[in-house]
């Protein structure tokens, strides 16, 4: 299938269209400072909308003007949800519906609430994405810098004829055009984004500790084992250089002995089987099943959640981990 990729820069994005707007983040959390403080020093009139918690404290610490959600609802022309994805639902349903009117704007940081549709905004809105492929420091850090960072733009609903020129807008006011704003739709982002979580970043979790406790089994040093998969920060640099060199080219700053073992053994990990899953798992994730379980276990008060997090942070890597951690001379 051929794709065609088309990415916006500064030079494509005009901040005029929304200099006079009142733009309401709301959720000052990661992503929400982040961008208030980014759309700031771009010039931009920001408002922040929060529940009444110590990330309201933070934001006027910052010198915003804050307010509920409903009052920032109200009095913005933009709203950029920086929320929880499955917090958004219940909060936009019982805070920012009522307050909509034609020509408002509704963007988000992730296609999960639009498309897998908790949230069905009315006709008369924009709904725009601006998904940083970033976390919230790193949005902040690299505006500072100069460099900005990619990301994803999408329109779901361009009611006012302008929609692409906001997000655009956005984009550019939050550092997003400097790194490049791929243009995307709320249904690749939110799809590509948990498949990512959900397959091969998945999967090496569990491999990892698979392998810790093979070794293990096998009587090594468990801390011998966790100071060759992670701790000596070994890893850390292989990931670098996948960034920085490529993820095959890399391999060639590895010694030939790692660089056959790895081509001829690495193959067999990746069964029919396994290839199976990773269609099965993206197949959930596309039709809404696995959206709707994550839906359902927040209500259920994440039973199946807690028990998994509770069986992570007893397996027995922790321990060599910590016993590790004693030994190992920081600089
Ligand atoms: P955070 O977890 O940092 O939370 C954001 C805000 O939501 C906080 O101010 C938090 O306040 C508030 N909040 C939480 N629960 C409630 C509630 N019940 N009612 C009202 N406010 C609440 O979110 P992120 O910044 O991580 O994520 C925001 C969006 O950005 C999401 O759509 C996410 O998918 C997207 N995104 C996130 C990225 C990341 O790296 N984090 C990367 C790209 C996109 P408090 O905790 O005090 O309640």
């Amino acid at each position: 299938m051929e794709h065609e990729t088309k990415v916006h820069y500064d030079e494509d994005a005009d901040l005029s269209i929304i200099k006079d707007k009142t733009i309401a983040i709301i959720g000052y959390g990661n992503q929400g400072r982040a961008h208030a403080l980014n759309m700031r020093d771009s010039g931009l009139n920001i408002i922040i909308g929060n529940i009444k918690d110590e990330y309201w404290e933070r934001a006027e610490k910052d010198g915003f003007k804050v307010y509920t959600i409903d009052k920032a609802a109200e009095m913005a022309d933009i709203l950029f949800i920086l929320l929880p994805d499955e917090i958004q639902p219940e909060v936009y349903e019982n805070h920012i519906q009522r307050e909509l009117q034609k020509n408002k704007v509704l963007c988000f940081a992730a296609g999960f609430s639009i498309h897998f549709g908790f949230i069905s905004p009315p006709k008369f809105v924009d709904v725009v994405m601006e998904a940083p492929r970033m976390i919230g420091h790193g949005v902040r850090d690299t505006y500072v810098r100069g460099t900005g960072y990619p990301t994803l733009i999408g329109i779901y609903q361009d009611a006012s004829g302008k929609a692409k020129d906001i997000v655009l807008a956005i984009a550019k006011a939050s550092g997003g055009t400097k790194g490049g704003a791929f243009m995307s739709s709320f249904e690749e982002e939110a799809v590509l984004d948990i498949f990512s979580e959900q397959g091969c970043f998945a999967g090496m979790y569990e491999l990892f500790a698979a392998h810790f406790e093979t070794a293990v089994e096998s009587g090594y040093n468990p801390l011998i084992v966790v100071l060759e998969l992670w701790k000596s920060g070994e890893f850390v640099e292989e990931v670098k250089a996948w960034v920085e060199e490529g993820f095959f080219k890399q391999m060639s700053g590895h010694s030939p002995t790692s660089q056959y073992g790895s081509m001829t053994r690495g193959p067999l990990y990746v069964t029919e089987e396994i290839r199976k899953t990773f269609r099965k798992v993206l197949n959930d994730i596309q039709t809404g099943v696995f959206a709707r379980e994550w839906m359902m276990e927040q209500k259920m008060g994440k039973p199946v959640f807690n028990q998994l997090k509770r069986r992570a942070l007893t397996h027995p890597i922790n321990k060599a981990e910590e016993d590790l951690d004693r030994l190992i001379r920081k600089k």
